[in-house]
């Protein structure tokens, strides 16, 4: 029998959450994650409204929801979607009672939850001030520490010169690892395994940090040798309830990136698992979390895990979790921001549990052959792969469509799911060898070396993945 875990805060329940039904909602982004929102809106009977830049006049995300508005009138592309004061107005004019920020552009910005809530809207994720708090680095891990949550040995708080560097690495001894405070997204990052290298490379990581991000300042950390990054999904109402809906592996990265995920972690051994899933429960209820987030850990090959961040909003991943489980994370998150409780969603922890393997491959236009550089154009041919057990999201994904290069260069999520790792992605490599896709340069071939690869199909991960095998470059 599996451990049950179901946490409920002590005062759950005793506090009246008050239901308030949400009319209309406005997705502050573009493109596929976007399009996801209008999706479960309609589904849910609640109009989507979508705002668009000048160089997505075109764009499909804004002919799939049911009013759209221009945002950001000569404003460079990205812009457009940070410009908060517009999409507010855009919000007030037309009757919207709710904003949903997607990922990435305003997701993680606290001052935009703000905004959105003094301006008498609810917002469609967790309060500013866990927002601000999972946000920044430092306050993520205070709040892991006092949750009694493992994290990566590290500095307190963002470090400006070498010598401090040289120092934690005398205290902790190597490998370390270098992140930009300022950075993100995987980028920014540098690993030091060699004494003398420590000034150097502190020196050189700060300077490139300083040119990209605006700011030098690095957090260290002790590197973890053979990681698996492995995340997982959880949802809290606004009565204190916390469920988990498991975990995903997103060891599969390149430069840090992830490029497939798969949900559940494979062997995974169940202890550790149960220890993981409770620590990322234990930690949003220490910080009162609200909606759906994503607690991110590094296991190491021992069994030891560590906390690494906190996602305070919906990932580009959570669609493996859905198949799995069979919850719609964005409906649950609408209905949450509505007022309704776990319990009245029907999600108890015994409730939820994860059947067969999912895995998602994410698309994008990029050519392996030519070092993954973006790749643009119109999509002359497009003919995806389908059949049971298949899901696509996106948002370019058609004859006609052109991919520009303002923004990233995911083109489709596909997600399979079957009984087991190895019926999943044989569906996998089934429905990309169905894509017929002209024009544009993709990575398909790429990630069906992936699929093809026996240490991915024995589920024997680790975030050195791709990097120890060239031959998927091939
Ligand atoms: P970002 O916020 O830029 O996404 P994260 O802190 O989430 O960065 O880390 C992204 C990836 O970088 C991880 O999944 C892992 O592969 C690698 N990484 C980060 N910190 C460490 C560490 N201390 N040791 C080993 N690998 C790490």
């Amino acid at each position: 029998p599996r451990v049950r875990l179901y946490f409920v805060s002590k005062n759950a329940y005793s506090s009246q959450v008050e239901y308030k039904p949400i009319r209309s909602v406005l997705v502050a982004n573009r493109g596929e994650i976007a399009i996801r929102v209008f999706r479960a809106c309609t589904e849910l009977g609640i109009k989507s409204v979508a705002v668009y830049s000048e160089q997505d006049k075109m764009h499909m995300h804004r002919q799939k929801a049911d009013e759209s508005y221009l945002v950001g009138k000569g404003l460079p592309p990205v812009e457009a979607y940070l410009n908060i004061p517009e999409i507010i107005r855009v919000c007030k004019e037309n009757d919207v009672d709710a904003v949903h920020p997607g990922y990435g552009f305003l997701s993680e910005r606290s001052d935009f939850a703000q905004a959105v809530i003094d301006a008498g809207l609810r917002f469609i994720g967790p309060s500013p001030k866990v927002v601000q708090n999972m946000g920044d680095k430092v306050a993520a891990r205070v709040a892991a520490i006092e949750a009694g949550v493992p994290i990566v040995p590290g500095t307190d708080g963002p470090v400006t010169t070498k010598e401090e560097a040289l120092e934690f690495c005398k205290m902790h001894g190597l490998p370390v690892i270098f992140k930009a405070a300022y950075g993100g997204g995987g980028r920014g990052m540098r690993v030091v395994r060699k004494m003398e290298e420590v000034e150097e490379s502190f020196q050189r990581a700060s300077s490139e940090a300083k040119a990209a991000f605006g700011n030098g300042a690095m957090f260290i950390e002790k590197f973890i040798e053979r990681p698996r990054h492995i995340e997982v999904q959880l949802l809290g109402d606004k009565a204190g309830n916390v469920v988990h809906l498991y975990e995903r592996d997103c060891s599969v990265q390149r430069r840090h990136q992830k490029v497939v995920e798969i949900a559940p972690a494979p062997r995974l051994p169940i202890e550790l698992r149960d220890k993981m899933t409770e620590a990322a429960v234990r930690l949003a209820c220490h910080v009162g979390y609200e909606n759906a987030g994503t607690v991110e850990f590094l296991c190491d090959e021992s069994g030891n895990f560590y906390f690494i961040e906190v996602n305070a909003r919906l990932q580009v991943e959570h669609t493996v979790t859905e198949e799995i489980t069979g919850i719609d994370l964005v409906q649950s998150q609408i209905r949450i921001a509505e007022g309704m409780t776990l319990p009245e969603l029907g999600y108890t922890q015994e409730n939820i549990q994860p059947r067969g393997y999912a895995i998602q491959c994410r698309v994008t236009t990029e050519d392996p052959a030519n070092d993954f550089q973006p790749n643009t154009g119109r999509l002359e041919v497009f003919r995806s792969g389908e059949g049971m057990g298949i899901r696509l999201d996106s948002a370019s994904a058609y004859a006609g469509a052109i991919i520009s290069p303002y923004y990233d260069s995911l083109l489709v999520k596909v997600i399979a799911h079957a009984g087991d790792l190895q019926s999943s992605a044989a569906k996998m490599n089934r429905a990309l060898r169905e894509f017929r896709i002209r024009g544009v340069k993709t990575n398909i071939p790429f990630l069906l070396n992936v699929l093809e690869n026996q240490k991915f199909l024995n589920g024997v991960l680790d975030t050195y993945f791709i990097d120890e095998h060239p031959q998927l470059f091939k």
